[in-house]
């Protein structure tokens, strides 16, 4: 026995360690650590929960991790006594240096550490709308891992980095098309050898890594949180939250209560929503506040999936519009004196409208994910060098030629 087991969710088989699916069905895995109490290493930011990570080592130069601290200003904006921030982007007065601004670092060093221990030497390929990118960029380039990723053009002014040999091992493909279009060419350029998937929400080492925001809520507080608020695209981070939290129970020392999650999508560009309330799905935007949380085939249905989390911990969507979610983002850098993201202003809404309809309590302890930010604060400290595609393609077609000729 390794570490921890890999067992599918459904019917709790054990699966080979680094398997992505199950064989009877669409069942996400599952780890089951082998430490059912968990204690905090002596090692910098994510490691610190190695335990509940499918890694042995810290991967060197990778130091960041989440960051949990007490809100006074947004708190008492809402006239709420316990309110925790988790904030994942770049704040050093609060410690918080995550190299590319999201929570997306805390999944991408544990998958690039992962496959390293594995001894796996193909190219990892991945789709993004940009923060993933980025993430995976910034991790895959510490480790000198080959990357290849397919990036919807729109987002291509998100892709930056901080280091500067940034693009070496990375082959950087805009894709004429939305974050869909990428993930279908994306799919099929590990149908060759030599490329692997990075298996996305199954791919335990992402939802793990982004689980110790909860583990570090949890830690700073003595307890589980009651209440837990992320924006969400795919909905992984409520995943991992959800299932950090049950490993919290199983602990014994946080308490038995799972936090109720708060999952907000931006409408009308919200399948997790519509899905969730039984509501017709509203034709699609071209323009929304935020892309990054739009994504067309989330994890919804299948057994540890976004329904399951809602259902087992008494949770919730919330549909938001861009309106409220820009006045959210002007009320949180007002009132905590922080640049976020577009994407998490739209949790920040959400936990608005949770206080005005009486869904938490004044003293209710509530946990919000700053899923992202800091970026201001980062051009301070830091050049930002843009990443340049190798190319723009339309179609499969012309990105297998491109793939040809890197091969
Ligand atoms: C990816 C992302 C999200 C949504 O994450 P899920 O995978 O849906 O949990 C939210 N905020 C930011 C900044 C992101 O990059």
């Amino acid at each position: 026995m390794g570490q921890f087991q890999l067992r599918c969710v459904s019917d709790g088989s054990l699966q080979p360690e680094y398997a992505l699916s199950c064989p009877h069905d669409q069942s996400l895995l599952r780890a089951q650590y082998r430490a059912r109490q968990i204690q905090p290493r002596d090692l910098p930011g994510i490691w610190r929960f190695l335990d509940w990570l499918p890694v042995e080592r810290v991967f060197p130069g990778f130091e960041a991790g989440p960051v949990t601290y007490k809100s006074r200003g947004l708190a008492r904006e809402l006239g709420l006594e316990n309110l925790f921030i988790g904030f994942n982007g770049y704040w050093p007065e609060r410690g918080a240096r995550l190299p590319t601004c999201s929570f997306k670092d805390l999944e991408a060093a544990p998958t690039i550490e992962r496959l390293k221990e594995r001894g796996e030497r193909s190219t990892l390929v991945l789709a993004s709308a940009g923060n993933t990118a980025r993430a995976f960029v910034h991790a895959a380039t510490l480790a000198g891992w080959p990357l290849l990723l397919f990036v919807p053009e729109k987002a291509l002014d998100r892709m930056w980095t901080v280091l500067s040999n940034g693009a070496e091992q990375v082959t950087l493909v805009a894709v004429r098309g939305d974050y869909y279009d990428a993930i279908v060419m994306a799919e099929k350029a590990c149908s060759y050898p030599g490329f692997v998937p990075e298996g996305g929400a199954r791919n335990i080492a992402r939802r793990d890594g982004m689980g110790t925001v909860m583990l570090d809520a949890a830690f700073f507080l003595g307890r589980i949180p009651e209440h837990y608020f992320q924006a969400v695209g795919s909905g992984t981070g409520g995943i991992s939250a959800w299932e950090a939290a049950l490993r919290l129970r199983g602990d014994g020392r946080f308490g038995d209560n799972l936090p109720r999650l708060h999952l907000a999508q931006n409408i009308p560009n919200a399948p997790i929503f519509y899905q969730w309330k039984g509501l017709p799905a509203e034709p699609i935007s071209e323009d929304m506040f935020d892309d990054v949380l739009f994504n067309r085939r989330p994890p919804y249905a299948m057994p540890g999936g976004v329904r399951d989390a809602l259902q087992e911990t008494g949770g919730d969507v919330y549909g938001i519009t861009d309106g409220e979610a820009q006045q959210a983002k002007r009320l949180l850098e007002e009132s905590e004196e922080i640049d976020i993201l577009n994407a998490p202003a739209v949790a920040v809404a959400a936990l608005c409208q949770a206080v005005q309809e009486g869904r938490v309590r004044p003293k209710d302890t509530i946990l919000l994910n700053i899923t992202g930010g800091g970026l201001a604060r980062m051009r301070e400290d830091f050049e930002l060098q843009a990443l340049q595609p190798l190319a723009a393609v339309k179609s499969w077609e012309e990105a297998a030629e491109l793939l040809e000729g890197k091969r």
